[in-house]
């Protein structure tokens, strides 16, 4: 029987900055004072009051998640989470799984129900990209079977090559159920 909670997932080629919806998520360092990356754009994007906001909450272990308000972005919330930089250890994978799961708790805590991530840790963090791909798209279908709350759970990668790698996952997700 095919699984309708894989059709609350979607994958999207651009800008995380623009996306239009209740939270964007950053793949921020542990200190959240900004960085390089995506976590550079979102704070160029949501304007100096982001990072007054995040200074007022201390350092982010690699694994866990923490929200702000959203700033000058269009979305309402930003969920900063510390992905783990690539080490080929046991630890990773969990690490990186639990980004996601920390992430979703607290878009379920605010009552989110469109969120976007970034591949987290696919950039100086240097997780392969399959790899991540693979751990983001099973630990949201896990708790998407779990959490009607939320609608819909956006991937937003900015090149070509990492787009075709989250639809050919995608894919292979929903011939798995079929
Ligand atoms: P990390 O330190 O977790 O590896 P990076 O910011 O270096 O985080 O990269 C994470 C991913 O985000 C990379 O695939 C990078 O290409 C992508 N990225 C960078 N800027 C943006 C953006 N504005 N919107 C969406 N993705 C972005």
């Amino acid at each position: 029987m095919k699984d309708k909670n894989l059709d609350r997932i979607g994958v999207h080629k651009g800008d995380i900055t623009l996306m239009e919806v209740d939270a964007i998520v950053n793949a921020a360092n542990s200190s959240l004072v900004g960085g390089g990356g995506v976590d550079g754009a979102i704070h160029r994007a949501a304007g100096p009051g982001l990072l007054e906001e995040c200074r007022g909450l201390g350092e982010c272990p690699a694994g866990e998640a923490r929200i702000t308000s959203g700033h000058n972005l269009k979305a309402r919330y930003v969920i900063h989470t510390v992905g783990p930089i690539y080490s080929n250890s046991a630890q990773d994978p969990v690490l990186l799984a639990g980004c996601y799961e920390n992430s979703f708790r607290l878009a379920l805590e605010k009552e989110i129900q469109t969120i976007a991530f970034p591949a987290i840790s696919c950039g100086v963090y240097g997780y392969p990209i399959g790899d991540a791909c693979k751990i983001a798209l099973e630990t949201t279908r896990d708790f998407l079977e779990k959490n009607e709350a939320l609608e819909q759970v956006i991937f937003v990668l900015f090149s070509d090559p990492y787009l075709k790698v989250y639809e050919k996952e995608l894919h292979e997700l929903y011939a798995k159920q079929s």
